[in-house]
């Protein structure tokens, strides 16, 4: 199975997420970094180089997100829990935003993206909260 994913992909995966991270929602126009495409299962569990196993991803999620699939999530039972799939799952059903630019947890799912992806790293959540005073990220 290719690595390679074809420019024609590229720009489909990243109109489909409307050029915002699929994890974390910072737009690419936010962005210090180009946003990546990324294998939502990683090629070596087996996922494919397809527009079902594509998301955008900013460069942090994606770095953090490595070839990981999920964690365990120890708020609850400890239990083996996979990450939020943005092709199966719906952000606001797992996530929601605060007004301090902290995103919440709502699910598993989401608890161990959150975790692994650092998401709610402080200057995070501060790079967040001024892009929400300028109308930037919502
Ligand atoms: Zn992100």
């Amino acid at each position: 199975m290719t690595r390679y994913v074809s420019i024609t992909l590229r720009q489909s995966v990243a109109e489909r997420a409307e050029w915002i991270c699929e994890y974390c929602r910072i737009p690419q126009a936010a962005a210090i970094a180009k946003h990546h495409i990324e294998h939502i299962i990683p090629l070596k569990h087996g996922g494919q180089t397809s527009e079902e196993n594509l998301a955008l991803a900013c460069p942090f999620c994606n770095e953090q997100k490595g070839s990981d699939v999920g964690s365990f999530d120890f708020e609850t039972d400890g239990a083996l829990t996979r990450f939020f799939n943005p092709r199966k799952d719906v952000w606001v059903k797992h996530f929601r935003l605060s007004e301090s630019g902290k995103i919440k947890s709502l699910t598993a799912e989401a608890r161990v993206t959150t975790k692994i992806l650092r998401i709610n790293d402080a200057e995070r959540i501060e790079e967040r909260k001024e892009l929400m005073e300028v109308g930037i990220y919502e």
